[in-house]
């Protein structure tokens, strides 16, 4: 007869045992190199296991109550009205930073779902929590940040609703600059060896923005902070994201980036990397465009590719007519780096550059596709550029374990590559990150499909260590 344990210890039982076999799957070694593993027999039982086996039981849990809600339309359209009323609340009794249950109840559940942590302490905890369960590394930024509206040439600060002053492109002392650079450099802090630091260029404000609106070179202020930023990212061995934004100010973004690349990419390492976004029909001519400077100034392109995420705001004309054809230019782009094939290079006359790839995405086929394509060029011997992968903290976590289980499924009798799986972290006070947690619901909403698989597998991750326990 089966023994019943109490709730209690069985989730005790399954932190510390339950997942002990996940985590020391996790805890292989997972660095990016051709491996011709002998445990071929093991790894067929392992890779057996569903994903989310991976998922201590806390985040489990606190998983399955965010995507319940998520996944079902009667539930998520009152939370996300709720959702918008609190992050502009209109009375006290909404206003997280003055309801203090409100504030411990959005803290212990959307919070810690979606964000990292409010200081430093709680970022480096559940940093090492990420890193613990197999995680390459994280890819941290700070979210309080500025929505700008370049085409208006306006800001509005979302986390506070503060009004920004008026400045001019040439300001030597912007108090926007200094609280972006400031929140920059505290970020870099929290980030150690192989992470990544996240920037949005346009959070630094409105001098920031005029000047990448009109594709003027960067206020003085800002170009000295980026240069600062590189050094402490550099000093902590981590690297730097620059995020992908609008059309409107993605031309000078991408020639600052280029320019940092250029600073910094050389000597074999790569330290910053541009965001291409492959929703844009100009995307697959920029990625290529780009590959010539690199080869030109000999530097190394740090490619994150993603599909874009401001398509309600783009001019339509901009973007691919459909999703499959987005679909389709992500995975040509991501075959072509990775197979080190792309336009007139990777032939015997044009070498292809110095690349490396970051996959930037929740889309499984596409990971899975990206994965299967590495694999068949080690195993053929062929050439292929280093790719890893990241999916935003809260978001995908199953497409998120299924790359950390391959890594382990995979070493059979042939060469393969443990793939490096990176967690995006937002961090900031809770009032700061609403904004953000907002539209993570918006984006569960909307990418429907994935919201249910993800809930349907949760639920059957829960069953199945309820039944473990008592069996
Ligand atoms: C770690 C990380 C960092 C990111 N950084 C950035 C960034 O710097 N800049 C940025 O813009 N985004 C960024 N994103 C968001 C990203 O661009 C996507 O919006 C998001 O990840 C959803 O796309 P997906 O690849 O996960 O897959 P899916 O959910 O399969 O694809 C959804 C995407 O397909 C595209 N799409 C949807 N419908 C259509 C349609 N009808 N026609 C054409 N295309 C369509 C849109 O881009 C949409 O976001 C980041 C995402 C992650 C995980």
């Amino acid at each position: 007869m089966p023994t019943v344990r109490p709730l209690g210890l069985m989730m005790r039982h399954h932190i510390v045992y339950g997942n002990l076999w996940c985590r020391q799957q996790a805890q292989w070694p997972r660095r990016y190199k051709a491996t011709s593993a002998t445990v071929a027999s093991k790894s067929s039982s392992k890779s057996s296991l569903p994903p989310h086996c991976l998922l201590p039981t806390k985040m489990l849990l606190r998983s399955l109550l965010v995507t319940t809600i998520s996944s079902h339309r009667w539930l998520l359209t009152p939370a996300l009205k709720f959702l918008s009323l609190i992050v502009h609340p209109r009375m006290s009794l909404l206003d997280v930073n003055k309801n203090t249950i409100l504030h411990r109840v959005m803290k212990t559940t959307f919070y810690n779902h979606f964000c990292a942590g409010e200081n430093g302490t709680e970022v480096r905890a559940t940093i090492g929590n990420i890193k613990d369960m197999g995680f390459k590394g994280v890819i941290l930024t700070y979210a309080r940040e500025v929505v700008v509206d370049a085409s208006k040439a306006s800001t509005e600060t979302a986390a506070t609703d503060r009004k920004l002053e008026v400045s001019t492109i040439g300001s030597s002392n912007n108090a926007d600059i200094e609280a972006w650079r400031q929140g920059v450099l505290e970020t870099a802090g929290m980030v150690g060896k192989g992470d990544i630091l996240a920037l949005k260029l346009t959070g630094a404000g409105e001098p920031a923005m005029r000047a990448l609106a009109a594709n003027q070179p960067l206020p003085d202020q800002m170009s000295a902070a980026l240069q600062e930023i590189c050094a402490a990212a550099i000093k902590r061995q981590a690297r730097i994201f620059i995020d992908a934004e609008q059309q409107s100010v993605q031309p000078a973004i991408d020639n600052i980036a280029l320019d940092l690349m250029k600073q910094f990419n050389v000597d074999g390492k790569t330290v910053v990397y541009n965001t291409y976004q492959a929703y844009l029909k100009s995307t697959p001519a920029t990625v290529l465009a780009h590959l010539k400077v690199a080869d030109d100034h000999h530097f190394t392109l740090g490619i994150k590719l993603v599909r874009g995420a401001y398509i309600a705001a783009e001019p339509r004309d901009l973007i691919n007519n459909t999703k499959s054809d987005t679909d389709n230019s992500y995975n040509s782009i991501a075959e072509g780096v990775i197979r080190r094939r792309y336009g007139e290079f990777g032939h015997r006359d044009k070498p292809f550059p110095s690349t490396e790839l970051f996959l930037a995405t929740h889309n499984k086929e596409s990971a899975l596709l990206a994965s299967t394509l590495i694999n068949e060029q080690i195993t053929m011997g062929l050439p292929v550029t280093q790719v890893q992968y990241g999916q935003l903290l809260g978001m995908a976590d199953g497409v998120s374990c299924r790359l950390l289980q391959l890594g382990d499924s995979d070493t059979g009798t042939r060469s393969s590559a443990a793939p490096e799986v990176f967690k995006c972290l937002s961090w900031g006070t809770l009032g700061d990150c609403l904004s953000y947690l907002y539209r993570r619901a918006v984006e569960n909403r909307d990418a429907v499909g994935r919201t249910k698989e993800e809930y349907f597998q949760l639920r059957q991750e829960v069953l199945r260590r309820i039944k473990t326990s008592l069996s």
